[in-house]
């Protein structure tokens, strides 16, 4: 009974209702003045407008359904939207603000689904190392100083840096030629030594570059420390950690702009990642090549690097018993990962290159250095 240029008043629906046989029916809803009535050959039902809740739902929200307080249990659906059109459910603002929440909910749904289809794509061409590299390299050098500043802080909370002007001294004039070999524009290079007697090394964004006295006082030959530190300062030039960085906060960062949370507190749990982070193998060989380009030009022997891998993983073998020695002693290896493959490409690399090449020793008092550190931690190594 539709009138023509007005909305209609009766719409095919149904009720669910216990008293109803099989529990429900189809059959027509009919706005009145004060009423919402289902009428069938099995029986009706009317619910009073004033109270009556408005649900969108089904399969795509597809249906609207009518509940009433007073009748528990029951409830009129009808897949025709242009129920909620009705002038009688049009003139009451309970029925329009639900009508609007519901419409508001929907939407915000809408607009998560299509956050989170952009976020996917966008997350994935961030995390691709060619798009965090070039991210990286637009980063202010500054900021990546600072970064590493504020890194190093919390690792000179926890352990001591060794503050001998002489030894601090004497260590440096061995890096120089390295770093001169490395002749970065951007990057003014800072080393620490730390007390800790673990085999490990390691680079911060910006340049600050730490090394353990362990790493020191166990190398046979000064070209093994220069090796890992070729290999480290590779980390800084390529910027590494930062292109690691930026495709993890990267991610968190959208996912934190989705789900709620600022961009600061993803940066900060970005400074802490810096602290345990483990390099891609990509990245590994890069440093590797890198840092062996870096010694030839400084004229040191690479084959420190080579035999100071060798002898972490001698010592990772002998440690299996110890755990808590173990653990300790494989910084190095657990943050540098796929050695024994990148012993073999080194090995190749050297064979190919340097047949018969001599290098001259990088230091000649690199057994006094040694002495002279061990005895600013009190005689034990
Ligand atoms: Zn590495």
């Amino acid at each position: 009974m539709n009138r023509p240029g007005s909305a209609p008043d009766s719409f095919e629906g149904g009720a669910f209702h216990p008293q109803l046989p099989g529990g429900r029916s189809m059959g027509t809803l009919r706005i009145t003045g004060q009423s919402i009535r289902f009428e069938s050959p099995h029986g009706g039902m009317e619910f009073p407008l004033s109270g009556v809740q408005v649900e969108m739902g089904g399969a795509g929200h597809r249906m609207v359904f009518f509940k009433h307080a007073q009748f528990p249990g029951c409830s009129l659906f009808t897949a025709q939207k242009a129920i909620l059109k009705h002038p009688e459910l049009e003139r009451d603002p309970a029925v329009v603000a639900q009508c609007k929440q519901g419409r508001r909910r929907r939407l915000l749904a809408a607009a998560g689904v299509l956050c989170l289809l952009l976020a996917i794509p966008a997350g994935l061409w961030l995390a691709k190392d060619p798009v965090a590299g070039l991210i990286a390299r637009n980063i202010p050098v500054a900021w990546e100083e600072a970064l590493g500043r504020e890194v190093f802080k919390d690792i000179t909370n926890r352990v001591k840096t060794v503050a001998s002007p002489e030894v601090n001294a004497q260590f440096g004039r061995m890096l120089e030629p390295l770093f001169t070999a490395v002749g970065s524009k951007r990057y003014q290079f800072k080393v620490h030594i730390v007390e800790d007697l673990s085999l490990n090394a390691f680079a911060l964004p910006g340049g600050i570059v730490v090394v353990h006295t362990g790493l020191i006082l166990k190398a046979d030959r000064p070209e093994e420390v220069l090796g890992v530190l070729g290999h480290e300062l590779a980390h800084v030039t390529r910027q590494h950690g930062m292109r690691t960085l930026v495709q993890r906060v990267g991610l968190m960062v959208m996912l934190h702009s989705l789900l709620g949370g600022d961009a600061g507190s993803a940066m900060a749990s970005g400074a802490d990642f810096l602290l345990g982070q483990k390099f891609s193998r990509d990245h590994e060989r890069e440093a590797d090549d890198i840092g062996m380009d870096y010694l030839l030009r400084a004229g040191i022997d690479p084959q420190g690097l080579v035999t100071f891998f060798e002898k972490i993983q001698k010592e990772q073998a002998a440690k299996l018993g110890d755990m808590a020695e173990f653990q300790e002693s494989l910084t190095f290896l657990s943050t540098h990962p796929g050695t024994d493959e990148r012993i073999e490409r080194l090995k190749k690399r050297i064979a190919r290159e340097l047949k018969g090449r001599s290098f001259a020793p990088a230091v000649t008092d690199f057994k006094a250095f040694q002495d002279q550190l061990r005895s600013q931690l009190g005689g034990k190594d």
